[in-house]
């Protein structure tokens, strides 16, 4: 489902972000990435979603080039991989419905998308997603208005809503507090399994890691240090 075959990535200013990596992550795995703060695990899913272009190797989406997709197709394969971030990213002052369609933008026309008009299915979609991360009572709530565990959960509704199969978490729980934590990565674990997504989140603490995830990939400097089944990253590091 996702190959990343030889990558690095060096950025502008000549730092190595990532060196030489190379993956093969199948449909439905649960995957953690873990390293300390500078390690690569921001620039690894950066890359595999193309938010940036790579330095050197390609990376594959079930079987398709993103290095090399442009256009229409970079589009298609883009829409199946939904992002995840540690500050949310949604439109603050737009409803939480609203935020949610936004992941249905690509489905749509620009001049449609720009109206902000969405047709009742795609209504439909967004409060069974927001159903699903138990948040629908909030659909007509400003984003701003909601705790930053809410607002992450309607970030996990916008990819739901999108249809992604892959979902990249970019350090999803690092700002919230341990009960809130644990509600947001509950729900990435159920939707991980109920609906069969790729799940690739990048955390701070093993602990997290261990408790969640079915594989974990430890990263330093660039390389990939460790990859292996959770039963095997006992060494506490
Ligand atoms: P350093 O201590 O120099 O930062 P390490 O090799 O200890 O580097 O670890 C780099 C990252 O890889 C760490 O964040 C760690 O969580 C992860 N890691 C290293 N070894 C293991 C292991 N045996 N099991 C699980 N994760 C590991
Ligand atoms: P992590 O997510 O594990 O904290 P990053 O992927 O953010 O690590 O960073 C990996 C390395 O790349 C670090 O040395 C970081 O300083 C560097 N880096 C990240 N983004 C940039 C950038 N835009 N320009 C230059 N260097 C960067």
């Amino acid at each position: 489902m996702i190959e990343v075959r030889n990558v690095s990535k060096t950025y502008a200013n000549g730092t190595k972000g990532l060196d030489q990596i190379n993956l093969t992550i199948e449909k439905g795995e649960f995957v953690a990435i873990v390293g300390l703060s500078g390690a690569g695990k921001s620039t690894l899913l950066r890359s595999i979603n193309r938010l940036h272009d790579i330095s050197e190797g390609e990376i594959l989406i079930n079987g398709q080039s993103i290095t090399k997709a442009k256009g229409k197709r970079l589009r298609m394969i883009r829409r199946d991989i939904g992002m995840i971030f540690q500050s949310f990213n949604l439109v603050k002052r737009s409803s939480v419905l609203r935020n949610v369609l936004s992941g249905r933008v690509g489905y749509h026309s620009t001049l449609r998308t720009i109206l902000g008009k969405f047709p009742s299915q795609d209504v439909d979609l967004a409060f069974a997603a927001l159903d699903r991360v138990n948040i629908v009572e909030k659909a007509y709530s400003r984003a701003d208005e909601l705790s930053g565990g809410q607002q992450q959960r309607v970030a996990i509704a916008r990819v739901l809503a999108q249809e992604a199969k892959i979902i990249l978490a970019d350090e999803p729980v690092a700002s919230l507090d341990p009960l809130t934590t644990k509600q947001v990565m509950d729900d990435l674990k159920r939707i991980n399994m109920e609906l069969d997504i790729t799940t690739i989140v990048n955390l701070h603490f093993i602990d997290l890691a261990r408790e969640y995830a079915t594989r974990i990939i430890g990263l330093r400097a660039g390389e990939v240090v460790f990859d292996g089944p959770v039963s095997e990253a006992t060494d506490e590091r």
